[in-house]
């Protein structure tokens, strides 16, 4: 558990935004409360130390730990998503990227979870259309660029904050139009 509360991610530190609004969690109810497995988040980041991306993969049939190439990206073979309930390191904090939500409404993951020393994000799946999902994820993935840019270009937030905040803001946005579509965002507190 000490290991967790790391300082190695001191250096991406610039690069967050307070995704205000979110709720807080405290590390030690994350399994009470959400349904991931503490044991999982440890051996991610004990393996890891964050200078890499890693993940979890929990199906009926299997368990899969996949250690990725940079603090970026891990490849998790698409044969295994469905079903499964994935747990994946985002060493720089940020919510899930579109490749991860995609694949796994794609795919038919159960879960995917991504974490770092601050944030927990969570992705529940029971999407039925893929095809209005791909078509509300494009327009407001869109709509959600130019109101960010507007705020960049007239001093409100950085560019850095922009990046760090999209895609939770655009997760958050579907969560609300699509069914089946269940996303939760978590500050970790200790
Ligand atoms: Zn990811």
């Amino acid at each position: 558990m000490k290991t967790f509360k790391s300082d190695y991610l001191k250096y991406s530190k610039s690069g967050y935004f307070d995704l205000n609004g979110i709720e807080t969690i405290k590390y030690e109810e994350i399994e009470k409360r959400v349904n991931v497995k503490i044991s999982d988040i440890e051996k991610i980041v004990n393996e890891t130390k964050y200078k890499t991306e890693a993940a979890i993969i929990r199906s009926k049939k299997s368990k899969s730990f996949i250690i990725g190439k940079d603090k970026n990206r891990v490849n998790i073979p698409t044969k295994l998503i469905y079903g499964s309930e994935i747990i994946h390191s985002h060493p720089n904090g940020t919510s899930f990227s579109a490749e991860d939500i995609v694949e796994t409404i794609t795919f038919g993951g159960k879960q995917i979870t991504a974490f770092n020393d601050e944030y927990l994000y969570v992705f529940k799946n029971n999407v039925k259309d893929d095809i209005k999902f791909i078509d509300t994820f494009n327009s407001v993935l869109s709509s959600t660029e130019v109101t960010l840019l507007k705020k960049v270009n007239n001093g409100t937030i950085t560019k850095s904050q922009m990046d760090f905040s999209i895609n939770h803001k655009v997760w958050l946005e579907l969560s609300k139009m699509i069914r089946g579509f269940d996303y939760e965002a978590y500050s970790i507190s200790r």
